[in-house]
């Protein structure tokens, strides 16, 4: 249709916000999987008695359980270099810059952080149940979470001096210090955690990021907490679905009403001009021709000066709506009849 008429703006809004609105009703989908797994998936007692279930079971292989543990390092555990006595079997350690930076739009000093450094190690840990059953935790950095400890976060202040005080005028940006942290998963950290869970031909019980693409979970929360979590997140991606798609509908809607307005405006316009001409019709007394282009009769009243001197097309090309005659500016026109 042509005068359904989108501007480019309009265009640009209405795509993106169907593109996001597809975008989060994809991750909202995704984590609706997430959760329907997590509903599915078997809580699996850690104890003695699992090794004989997983041989019994085909393939030896579960492929999504939920199963609870606390956190034991195979061998030596990492110790922490800032806290005596801290030992754990996934360490962060962090080293972040906070500056002032100048905003010339805002005028105002705002805060930055960047990292400076960044290192994450990890040691072999299983997870050991009430009767000293293991399960080894495999590729563990691949998981969500787990939450991690801070263990050590010291702020380390920026001294400065006179040069200092000038550099950082002119280039507008100053430190505020460093910040060092140290997070860990420590060891006797009970987690629970979703994964596949397998029996190796060593006769161990191994957890693994699952193969079928499920989200692999390692947290220190309870089940609960962590299937709740997720639902949050997916009614959070369907609301932000949901918000685009309106965007997108009330684009749709406003281009739509200005287009009848403007269909609306050029039906009454040729109305009008219908009306004129036919007033015109079989006037030949040129005595009576419109001022402007000399040639058609006069046809129409402008208000509120009330000048009869000007024929409607002429009045329509009008540059500013102001009488030729005046200049009075015309707030209405009317058509001439003459009887
Ligand atoms: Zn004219
Ligand atoms: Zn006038």
């Amino acid at each position: 249709m042509e005068e359904f008429y989108i501007g480019t703006v309009d265009a640009v809004i209405l795509g993106s916000s169907i593109a996001f609105s597809g975008l989060f009703y994809y991750l909202y989908r995704k984590k609706c999987k997430t959760v329907d797994k997590l509903n599915d998936a078997p809580h699996m007692a850690l104890n003695e008695e699992l090794v004989g279930l997983l041989n019994a079971t085909p393939g030896k292989c579960l492929q999504y359980v939920v199963i609870e543990g606390t956190v034991q390092a195979i061998e030596e555990p990492l110790r922490s270099p800032f806290k005596e006595g801290t030992f754990g079997v996934i360490q962060k350690l962090l080293l972040q810059e906070h500056k002032l930076v100048w905003n010339s739009l805002a005028r105002t000093w705002m805060d930055r952080e960047h990292v400076l450094h960044e290192r994450v190690s990890s040691v072999p840990f299983a997870l050991v149940g009430g009767d000293g059953a293991q399960v080894r935790v495999l590729r563990p950095l691949e998981a969500s979470g787990p939450e991690m400890e801070t263990v050590h976060e010291k702020f380390h202040q920026a001294n400065y001096g006179f040069g200092d005080l000038l550099s950082q005028y002119l280039s507008g940006e100053k430190s505020k210090g460093q910040l060092e942290t140290e997070e860990m998963l420590r060891v006797g950290v009970s987690i629970t955690a979703a994964g596949e869970l397998i029996l190796d031909s060593d006769r161990l019980l191994k957890l693994r990021p699952p193969t079928d693409g499920s989200t692999y979970f390692l947290t220190t929360t309870d089940f609960e907490s962590l299937r709740l979590g997720q639902e949050g997140q997916a009614s959070c991606w369907w609301s932000l679905a949901g918000i685009f798609a309106l965007v997108g509908v009330a684009v749709v809607l406003w281009a739509g009403f200005r287009s009848y307005r403007k269909i609306q405006r050029k039906w009454q316009r040729e109305q009008m001009r219908r009306e004129f001409e036919r007033i015109g019709e079989g006037e030949e007394d040129l005595e009576n021709a419109c001022v402007i282009c000399l040639s058609n009769p006069r046809g129409c009243v402008l208000l509120d000066c009330g000048h009869v001197c000007c024929c409607y097309s002429c009045y329509e090309a009008l540059p500013q709506p102001t009488c030729p005659v005046c200049r009075q500016g015309i707030r209405r026109v009317v058509p001439l009849y003459q009887a």
